[in-house]
C-alpha cells in the first residue's frame, strides 16, 4: 500500500511513455479539483484518499502494460529459439497464450513457418460422414446440448437397418471415413459397440471407421465387466480403424469435475489412450477450451498430450475445439464464458503448433471456427481442415451455424486464396 508521500518514488519507476504521463497528471489534477470542489475534503491525506482509487487503477494498468511490454520484447527471441529446435516449456507456452497486441501476429507467423517446415503447402481434408447412433445419454455434461433422456421427444437410437442404410449413403458419397461417437445409452454394453462396428464394417469394409472415444470404451467395458484393453482388442477385431481422442475436454480434473462430472478422469483418459496406442490403434488428440478453463489449464493439457506422444507416437493429429456456448447448460447458468475470443482461437492453434513439436498435424475445425476464422488459422499453424462432415449434429445442437457439410470446392477456394493447395487425405494422413 502506498501513501501520498510515496508518489515521488512511484512516478520515476513507472517510466511512463509521454502520452501516459500526460494522462496520469490530467487524472491527478481533475481529481484534486473535484476534491476541492466538494468542500468536504481538505488536507493532503483526504485529497490522497479521493485520488487513490483512480491512481491505483492507473498504476495497476501501467504495471500490467509494462509487464506485457517486457514479455512481448522477449517473444521474437523465444520464437527464434523454437524454430531452431528449442522445446517450449509450459511457462513459455503460457506467455505466448497470454500475449496481446501485434505480437500475436509474430507468434502466428512463427507457427506458420513451423507448419511449412513440417507439412509444406498442402491444406488437407478427409471426406467423411458422421454417424451418431444415439443421443440417449446417462451423462449430463454441462457443455453438451446433444444429450437427451428417455422420454424426450427428439430422443433417437438407430437400429441395425438404419445404420446400414446410412453407411450405404456414405458409400454413395464416396467418403473414406465414417466418424461415429454417441451418447452413453443406458442399455449399451461392450457387445453393443462391437455390433455397431461390425454392421458398419460389413456394409462398407473399404471405409475407415474412426469411432468412439475413451469414455465410450470405459463405459462399454464397465457394463460388461471386461478391461478397457480387452474392449479395445474386440473393437479392433470388429473393424475399428482409429479411436477418437474426444472426451478429453480439458485434462485437468478440477475443471472436469465442474464441466463433466460424470466423465472419466484425466488418468483414465490417458490410460485408455495409451492402451489404444499399444494395440496399434491410432487416435486423435483434442482440447475443448474457452469455457471455464484458464491458459494454465490449457498448457497443462498440452503438456500431457506431448508427453503421451513422446512415449507412444500414436496421435495422428491435434484438434483444438473452441467451445460453442450458445445452447449449453454451463453457459446458460452463468458458469462458463461465451466461448473463446478470436485472439484466443488463433493463439490456441499457433501455440499448439509450436508446443506440440512431436505431432505433425494441427487441425482447424471449420465447424467450430466458421470459414473465415478457419482460413486465418491455416495461416497460424494449422495444416488440416478436418472433414467434409456430412450429417454433423453435435456442434449444431450447441448453436453453431452451417455445420452440416463443407464442399471440397469451398475448401479449395479457402486454401488457394492463401497461396496453398488443397489435398485430400485418409484418416491416417495418406494423400489420395
Ligand atoms: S458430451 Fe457425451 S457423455 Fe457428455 S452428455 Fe454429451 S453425449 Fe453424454
Amino acid at each position: 500500500m502506498h501513501s501520498a508521500g510515496d508518489f515521488p518514488q512511484i512516478l520515476p519507476s513507472l517510466r511512463l511513455p509521454c502520452h501516459r504521463e500526460t494522462t496520469f497528471f490530467a487524472v491527478l489534477i481533475t481529481s484534486l479539483k473535484n476534491a476541492a470542489s466538494t468542500g468536504i475534503l481538505s488536507g493532503k491525506e483526504c485529497i490522497f484518499k479521493h485520488c487513490k482509487e483512480k491512481l491505483q487503477l492507473m498504476v495497476s494498468g501501467i504495471s500490467s502494460q509494462k509487464l506485457r511490454t517486457e514479455n512481448n520484447l522477449k517473444i521474437p527471441r523465444l520464437l527464434d529459439d523454437v524454430l531452431n529446435g528449442h522445446r517450449l516449456t509450459e511457462a513459455e507456452a503460457l506467455t505466448l497464450l497470454n500475449t496481446k497486441g501485434r505480437e500475436i501476429w509474430t507468434i502466428a507467423a512463427a507457427a506458420d513457418v513451423m507448419r511449412e517446415q513440417k507439412n509444406g503447402d498442402p491444406v488437407t481434408f478427409v471426406r467423411n460422414q458422421n454417424l451418431n447412433i444415439t443421443n440417449n445419454c446417462i451423462n449430463t455434461c454441462g457443455f453438451c446440448s446433444f444429450t437427451r433422456k428417455s422420454g424426450d421427444k427428439d430422443l433417437f437410437c438407430l437400429d441395425e437397418i438404419t445404420i446400414k442404410e446410412k453407411v450405404a449413403e456414405a458409400k454413395a458419397r464416396e467418403v473414406t471415413e465414417i466418424c461415429s461417437v454417441s451418447g452413453l445409452h443406458p442399455e449399451f454394453t461392450a457387445q453393443s459397440y462391437i455390433d455397431f462396428l461390425t454392421w458398419i464394417h460389413e456394409t462398407a469394409p473399404e471405409i475407415h471407421i474412426h469411432a468412439n472415444n475413451p469414455m465410450e470404451v470405459f463405459y462399454g467395458a464397465k457394463n460388461s465387466n471386461i478391461s478397457s484393453l480387452e474392449m479395445l482388442r474386440r473393437m479392433k477385431d470388429a473393424g475399428l480403424g482409429s479411436l477418437c481422442g474426444t472426451a478429453a475436454e480439458i485434462l485437468v480434473d478440477d475443471i472436469r469435475k465442474i464441466i463433466c462430472p460424470g466423465k472419466i478422469d484425466t488418468e483414465t483418459w490417458e490410460r485408455i489412450i495409451r492402451e489404444a496406442h499399444s494395440l496399434d490403434i491410432r487416435t486423435t488428440a483434442t482440447i475443448m477450451y474457452g469455457h471455464i478453463d484458464s491458459p494454465e489449464d490449457q498448457t497443462s493439457h498440452l503438456r500431457l498430450i506431448r508427453d503421451i506422444q513422446d512415449d507412444t507416437g500414436g496421435f495422428t493429429e491435434f484438434v483444438p475445439l473452441s467451445f460453442i456456448h450458445y445452447n449449453t447448460p454451463i453457459y446458460l447458468d452463468g458458469t462458463a464464458q461465451p466461448g473463446a475470443t478470436g485472439r484466443e482461437d488463433l493463439l490456441m492453434i499457433a501455440v499448439s503448433r509450436l508446443f506440440l513439436d512431436n505431432i505433425d498435424n494441427i487441425q482447424v475445425s471449420w465447424v467450430k471456427y466458421g470459414l473465415k476464422l478457419a482460413q486465418l488459422a491455416l495461416m497460424a499453424g494449422g495444416n488440416d481442415l478436418g472433414g467434409t462432415m456430412f450429417e454433423e449434429s453435435i456442434s449444431r445442437e450447441a448453436g453453431a451455424e452451417n455445420t452440416e457439410y463443407l464442399d471440397p470446392s469451398e475448401m479449395k477456394r479457402m486454401a488457394e486464396d492463401i497461396g496453398r493447395r488443397l489435398q485430400e487425405r485418409t484418416t491416417l494422413y495418406e494423400f489420395i
